[in-house]
């Protein structure tokens, strides 16, 4: 598996699949969610309210997958990450659980190249540098990782740029 970092915005990203950064309602929000919803066009909102109908959203951790509308992905995986509230091991917990359940999806997709944002690192206050750290540990030892061919960090943001550089540096090296 091919560990990736680029800042970009990842409505852009020609992916087998791009990970959504939703919230539990899977309506659509803020922030990443918002541009996906918006650039990808109503389809995915309406397979939305499809899983709604059937399981009621999407619990923290967990992850759903859907058409990419519009986008030049071919899925669209919504993924809902922990609110940040203070030093809790549950919630480091709950933000792999995103990425390992987004990988798992994808794998039952058979998915070869995801592309994750960086959640949970701007409504939900996340740390940055802890939040990178979660996500490239997880990413590293997800158990199916022969499956995957190729995972892109989308960054947005310069600090979270140079953080999953940082990092991807220093196991590449
Ligand atoms: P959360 O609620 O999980 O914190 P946000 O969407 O607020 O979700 O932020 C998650 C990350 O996605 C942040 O680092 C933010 O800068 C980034 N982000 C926002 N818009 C985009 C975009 N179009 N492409 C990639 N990343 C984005």
């Amino acid at each position: 598996m091919i560990l990736e970092v680029i800042k970009a915005d990842i409505t852009k990203i020609e992916a087998d699949a791009i990970v959504n950064a939703a919230n539990s309602s899977l309506l659509g929000g803020g922030g990443v969610d918002g541009a996906i919803h918006r650039k990808g066009g109503k389809a995915i909102l309406e397979a939305c309210m499809v899983i709604r109908s059937k399981q009621g959203g999407c619990k923290t951790g967990e992850a759903v997958i859907t058409t990419a509308g519009n986008l030049p992905a071919k899925f669209v995986i919504h993924t809902v990450g922990p609110v940040w509230s203070g030093e809790s091991v549950e919630k480091d917990a709950l933000l792999a659980n995103c990425y390992r359940n987004s990988l798992k999806l994808a794998v039952e997709n058979n998915l070869e190249t995801v592309a994750f944002p960086n959640i949970s690192t701007g409504i939900y206050h996340f740390p940055k540098d802890k939040a990178a750290e979660i996500a490239i540990t997880t990413v590293s030892n997800f158990a199916e990782k022969g499956k995957i061919e190729k995972v892109i960090f989308v960054c947005f943001d310069d600090e979270n740029y140079q953080l999953y550089e940082e990092k991807l540096n220093r196991i590449n090296h």
